[in-house]
């Protein structure tokens, strides 16, 4: 224990988390427990958390906030204490919460943007994005439960609920924004947790054909088994040629770019059809050149934005019904106390991981 927590008091109980002390420094370690602050707050057992790759860059300094905050984002697990005011969920409930939650009340919410909700944050990531608690943790506490948490169905794994919280609905966002009718071709960059989210959600908008685009042979096999028809290997030559050769010349009338690097940014204008349309959902490391005349002249539409973590419910119904199950995207599986090695893991692009399953408790 270290002075930090003594100091709290003998009322005070103790819990292990991630904490980020400095950059590339991170441990696990006991800290305060978490308690109620306002009548709408919950407090979840963490039963299964994750690493995510915003993890990383938290880690490394390159999304700067105050050292010292616990890490982690995605998690399920068991209401342990509800505030007054809570209506909607009770103790001992199996729940999943967004990444970043939000408060339903506030003029963004009411417009629909969730994602910038006013008072929001993201879990896991220090006092710069709302100083909220984080998820690779025994406890949390959680803001708003009404607003944003969804109670997990019957018969819906750890798993697979725990990428509701984040990444499926972030692919499923961008697939959304990007096929606007069924019977449409759909070239996903990138087969990570996010572009294998856009790939396994594709169907829930009927697309007549889904390519996946990486350059790394295990997640292509992941994607097919996931819900892509084909795939294409960036390794094997020129992608757009590869693209336009399996849409008859004309290229696909949606794109996802779950990699959001310049090599795919770059690509757009060659792989999509005439009136299509681009979802970004990559987050780019800085500013990017973008080809936009050319997509200008093949009156193609683009869309950027965050993940809507707001249709959870359905997602996790969709997941109940048997329509999807996202949990193989979870490549291997990791005890709570190991969690410093699955960062490490996720950190070195290890092969053949794609997302950790830590479980804890
Ligand atoms: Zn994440
Ligand atoms: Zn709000």
């Amino acid at each position: 224990m270290d002075g930090a927590v003594a100091a709290l008091g003998t009322d005070c109980t103790i819990m292990r988390a991630v904490v980020v002390n400095e950059v590339d420094h991170y441990q696990l370690t006991e800290t305060a427990d978490p308690a109620l602050v306002a009548p709408t707050d919950i407090v979840v057992r963490v039963t299964a958390t994750t690493v995510c790759g915003s993890d990383l860059h938290l880690i490394a300094g390159h999304l700067p906030t105050p050292w010292g905050f616990e890490l982690g984002h995605e998690f399920v697990g068991v209401v342990e204490q509800a505030g007054a005011a809570v209506r909607n969920l009770a103790v001992g409930d199996r729940v999943v919460a967004p990444a970043a939650p939000w408060c339903g009340t506030c003029q963004t919410c009411r417009a629909g943007q969730i994602q910038r909700c006013e008072r929001g944050g993201i879990f896991g990531s220090g006092a710069a994005f709302g100083g909220l608690g984080g998820a690779q943790a025994e406890r949390v506490r959680v803001p708003w439960a009404d607003a944003c948490v969804s109670v997990i169905p019957d018969g819906v794994s750890d798993a697979q609920a725990l990428t509701v919280g984040d990444v499926l609905s972030t692919g499923w966002t961008g697939v959304r924004e990007a096929v606007s009718a069924p019977g449409q071709t759909l070239v996903v960059f990138g087969a990570g947790p996010v572009g294998l989210s856009a790939i396994h959600t594709a169907a829930l908008f009927g697309p007549r054909r889904v390519i996946a685009v990486d350059a790394i042979p295990d997640r292509l096999e992941l994607a097919l088994r996931l819900g892509a028809d084909v795939t294409v290997d960036a390794r094997d030559g020129d992608v757009v040629e590869a693209v336009r050769a399996l849409t008859g010349g004309r290229g696909a009338e949606a794109v996802v770019d779950a990699a959001g690097v310049p090599a795919t940014i770059g690509a757009w204008a060659g792989v999509a059809a005439i009136g299509g349309r681009v979802a970004m959902l990559g987050i780019p490391a800085g500013p990017v050149e973008l080809p936009l005349g050319a997509l200008q002249m093949q009156n193609v539409s683009i869309w950027t934005g965050l993940g809507d973590l707001g249709h959870m419910d359905m997602l996790l119904g969709m997941i109940a019904a048997g329509r999807l199950d996202p949990a193989p995207m979870f490549t291997e599986t990791v005890a709570f106390d190991a969690i410093e090695t699955a960062i490490a893991d996720v950190a070195a692009r290890k092969p053949g991981l794609v997302k950790p399953l830590v479980t804890v408790g």
